[in-house]
């Protein structure tokens, strides 16, 4: 027990060390280690080659990144991911919003596309848009 523990310590102090100054982990790295299950779950599902091999490709690129010393290009590569998928995880909030949300409903402006909230069990009302004025009838 004793010496198991030892061994474990050491590793640990071994890992530290191999991994000082190296760049870690991002959320672009952790994204890339999601993007590697799917893609080996699929590849091992379909025994289809062209998923483990980009797999692979996907996992080297995460591995690479970080033990990676330049931190200021990784972090810019962060950078750009976050930014790129943003738009795509506010709509994902608000959907998940509006898919819990039971107090309102939700329509779309016809005519200018703005997301119109109002509150649920008011019979049948008119909404104005707020950004083009228009108006709309609907059942709340
Ligand atoms: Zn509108």
């Amino acid at each position: 027990m004793e010496q198991l523990r030892r061994i474990l310590s050491d590793l640990g102090s071994r890992l530290r060390r191999f991994m000082s100054g190296r760049y870690g982990t991002d959320q672009l790295n952790l994204a890339l280690l999601v993007l590697y299950l799917v893609l080996s779950l699929l590849g091992s599902a379909a025994s289809f080659f062209l998923f483990n091999l980009l797999a692979l490709i996907v996992v080297i690129l995460a591995f690479f990144r970080m033990l990676s010393f330049d931190h200021d290009r990784r972090a810019r590569e962060n950078q750009v991911f976050l930014e790129k998928t943003e738009p795509l995880l506010r709509r994902l909030r608000q959907l998940r919003l509006r898919l819990t949300d039971r107090q309102h409903r939700y329509y779309r402006c016809p005519c200018c596309k703005q997301m119109l909230r109002v509150p649920r069990g008011r019979g049948k009302i008119t909404i104005i848009c707020p950004r083009c004025r228009t108006s709309i009838e609907r059942r709340s």
